[in-house]
């Protein structure tokens, strides 16, 4: 198989291990990769963002048991947590960034507080 240039497609002529032609195809191919991590990383943000918005809503803030289906119908993500912390009597609170949830059972999961001081 011929080997080509990264960014150009350029036929390959310099050193085997030669992945780009130029300074500015280099230039531009690692702009890319920067800017295709970086609405990654927006995209990931967003949900988790949304998430903490969503538990604030139906809680007004303050510790609140909600049913699990609500959460849902507002385009909660369950998979999308920032970390979590086991509590003292077993259970887990799961975070999105200061807010955090906690499944209770199937049908109820019970909304904490704000926590700030967690790192
Ligand atoms: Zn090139």
């Amino acid at each position: 198989m011929e080997r080509t240039f990264l960014e150009c497609g350029e036929k390959l002529r310099g050193r085997a291990d030669q992945k780009f032609c130029s300074p500015q195809c280099r230039s531009s191919y690692n702009n890319r990769e920067n800017r295709e991590e970086a609405a990654y990383f927006r995209q990931v943000n967003k949900i988790l963002k949304k998430n903490r918005d969503i538990l604030i809503r139906l809680s007004e803030g303050k510790p609140t048991k909600v049913k699990r289906i609500k959460l849902y119908e507002n385009g909660f993500r369950f998979d999308f947590v920032t970390h979590k912390e086991r509590n003292p009597d077993g259970t887990t609170t799961f975070f999105c960034y200061d807010r955090g949830f906690e499944e209770l059972d199937e049908d109820y999961v019970s909304i904490s507080a704000a926590k700030k001081d967690l790192l």
